[in-house]
């Protein structure tokens, strides 16, 4: 594996000696401090995430009121508008009324009734007569007026004993009769006879002929009932069997007399009778509409109801019944609920409202919902409330929707802001932790790598005090071990005070054009004591006519020095160590080579890094920080240089360092 670095090692590189948070520290020998990863998380949560939540919290609800302001605004706007039609609606309400004088007549308030349903103006009515009475739906039946003739008693009386003779007795009053109404009642009894005695085409005739005869058509029964009519449903049910090409024409005949409040003096429930049949046997909107009236009208006056007094709509004693008065009082109008704000709208007439924006008339109990602003509909219908309502609220809300809009981005930039505060904040805290813990450390390290060769010298130096007559070879021994530990402790003294100068920026190197040989000749020297040790081979093969390049010699040798210990660290107990010089394409390379425990391709990456130690336990003696090969780099880079390391593990190590030879060199 080649790891290079230095000069052109590329961009991977970080700045030498500055704090970096991917310092990793391995092994750290006394206690080191936890990381502060998991409280600054939560700092980082608290300061980004609540304000975030609060800034659009405070948004939405600033949003929220500029669209309740908004709506506000135009509910005022409308409010005005509202009340506007509300009394226009009364007015056109107690205008409309003509003051027509109450009816006098039975025909009068048929007719009255029928124009009022047919124009809308009310589902039903109920016609008074000056006194107050119900004129139209009548109710009151008249007094029954029976002919009691002895000739129609004789043919009462054979009526059920013989059907066909009390036909001829009945078929000769009706020829002899001066009257209409006795004609006409004989004719039906004389058809009904002939019912009974089976003849039902005879039947058919005779009723048809009341039909056809004009002159009776004014007949009325005792009870007061139209005879053409009840013969006409008569006939109708026998056609529908003997002669349905005659079905149509009895029915168009019996339908006109039905919808007829002009001439055909139909009383009330006979109309209702009639046309509640005509209904059933040919279904029709004008006879159902007149129906409904009828019906409606009928049970108001069952309810038996205190009439209406004024032209302001009351509710009736029927669910959903509405009743007011016109005519000065002569008529009761009754619009049902559903119908009611229809007829409201007419009445009022155009609203001067936008397209978008509707009238409603909401009726008590029931909700006003999302209206935009209502009222109570006032005197003319009480409960009643009048509603302005806008389906498509949006639409007016485009200015709040352009605040909206810029709340938005006052909130995205605020977080925005506050994300990045904390972010620079969140980093200068890291980087000031990171300094705290390098410092921490530093001192931990230094520490223990200066306690362990003091401990051996002051060991060695007491054994030699206490032996009171101490043999010269191991005295001499002692002292070289004494030296060896001294020369030890002064290299790492001196990497403790180049990584501080370092630090401090106040490293300064002192160029000059050297021979390449004489830095080698130096490290060799400073090394050659510990590596004359059994079990070491240490070789320098340094070629003669080496350039010179531009160093500073004591710094490069110093590097050189550090691979060269390393090597000799990282070695087992058979160690064979080479320093080689040669000069290659305007470099000089130095190598240092070892057979020791080598490195993996991840750790030669990251080996260069300060405090960085792949390797705790040196196999053979001697302690260190990680900063030897940080400061070779340092210095190597300083000399526009690059070092390269090529290892594997177990297969030993080799550190090369290039540097540029002089311009002065040949
Ligand atoms: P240290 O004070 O630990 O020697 P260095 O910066 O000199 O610090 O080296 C960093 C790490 O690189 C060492 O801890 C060791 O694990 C590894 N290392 C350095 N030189 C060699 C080598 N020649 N063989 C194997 N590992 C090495």
């Amino acid at each position: 594996m080649l790891a290079v670095r230095g000069r052109d090692a590329g961009p991977a590189r970080e700045p030498p000696f500055l704090p970096s948070v991917r310092i990793i520290f391995r092994q750290a020998p006394f206690g080191v401090s936890r990381s502060p990863g998991s409280w600054l998380t939560l700092m980082l949560l608290c300061v980004v995430i609540v304000p975030t939540i609060g800034v659009v919290w405070f948004m939405r609800q600033a949003v929220d009121n500029e669209r309740l302001a908004g709506r506000q605004k135009l509910a005022e706007a409308y409010h005005a508008h509202l009340a506007g039609l509300r009394s226009r609606l009364e007015e056109n309400w107690n205008r409309r009324d003509p003051a027509t004088p109450p009816a006098r007549t039975a025909g009068e308030a048929a007719s009255r009734f029928a124009s009022l349903v047919r124009s809308g103006a009310a589902d039903a009515v109920v016609v008074l007569d000056p006194s107050g009475a119900p004129l139209y739906p009548d109710t009151a039946t008249p007094p029954e007026t029976s002919s009691t003739s002895p000739a129609w008693r004789e043919a009462e009386a054979l009526e059920l004993k013989s059907p066909a003779a009390a036909a001829a007795a009945f078929g000769r009053i009706a020829r002899d009769a001066d009257d209409v109404d006795t004609r006409a009642r004989a004719l039906q009894a004389q058809a009904r006879s002939l019912l009974r005695s089976g003849d039902r085409a005879a039947a058919l005739t005779v009723l048809t002929a009341i039909l056809d005869d004009t002159r009776l058509a004014p007949a009325i029964d005792p009870q007061g009932r139209l005879v053409v009519p009840n013969a006409g449903l008569l006939a109708l049910e026998l056609a529908r069997e003997l002669q349905p090409d005659g079905v149509s024409a009895i029915r168009a005949r019996l339908r006109a007399d039905a919808v007829d409040y002009e001439h055909a003096r139909l009383p009330a429930p006979q109309r209702r009778f009639l046309l509640r049949e005509l209904q059933r046997l040919d279904p029709d909107a004008t006879v159902a509409a007149l129906l409904a009236a009828e019906d409606l009208a009928a049970a108001y006056l069952a309810a038996d109801e205190q009439p209406a007094r004024d032209t302001a709509l009351r509710l009736s004693a029927l669910p959903d019944l509405w009743q007011s008065v016109a005519d000065g009082g002569g008529t009761i109008l009754l619009h049902r609920a559903e119908a009611l704000p229809g007829r409201l709208s007419t009445v009022l007439g155009p609203t001067g409202l936008p397209d978008d924006v509707r009238l409603e008339f909401v009726a008590p109990g029931h909700e006003t919902g999302d209206a935009l602003v209502s009222l109570p509909a006032g005197a003319l219908l009480p409960g009643w409330r009048l509603a302005l309502v806008v389906p498509d609220l949006r639409r007016f809300e485009a200015a709040a929707d352009a605040r909206a809009v810029s709340y938005a981005w006052i909130a995205a930039l605020v977080v925005l802001t506050i994300v990045v505060f904390a972010s620079l904040a969140w980093g200068l805290v890291r980087r000031q932790t990171a300094l705290t813990r390098l410092r921490n450390d530093l001192v931990a390290n230094v520490t223990h790598e200066l306690k362990t060769p003091l401990a051996s010298m002051r060991l060695l130096v007491d054994t030699l005090l206490q032996s009171t007559t101490p043999d010269p070879q191991t005295t001499r021994e002692y002292l070289q071990l004494i030296a060896t530990e001294n020369l030890r402790l002064s290299r790492l003294i001196g990497n403790f005070l180049t990584f501080s100068r370092i630090e401090r920026n106040k490293y300064s190197f002192d160029f000059h054009d050297v021979p390449a040989g004489e830095i080698v000749t130096a490290a060799a020297a400073a090394v050659r004591d510990k590596m004359q040790a059994p079990g070491c081979r240490f070789e320098v093969d340094a070629a003669p006519d080496l350039p010179r390049i531009p160093a500073d010699a004591d710094a490069l040798a110093t590097a050189l020095i550090n691979l060269l210990d390393n090597a000799w660290k990282y070695s087992g107990a058979d160690k064979a160590i080479t320093l080689t010089a040669r000069a290659d394409v305007g470099t000089v390379r130095f190598a240092v080579r070892d057979n020791g425990i080598g490195l993996s391709p991840r750790d030669t990456r990251r080996i260069f890094r300060r405090f960085v130690q792949v390797h705790r336990t040196p196999h053979a003696g001697g302690g260190g920080v990680g900063l030897g090969l940080s400061i070779v780099e340092f210095i190597v880079t300083a000399h526009r240089g690059t070092v390269q390391v090529e290892s594997a593990p177990d297969r030993g190590s080799t550190f090369t360092i290039a540097i540029p030879v002089a311009a002065s060199s040949p």
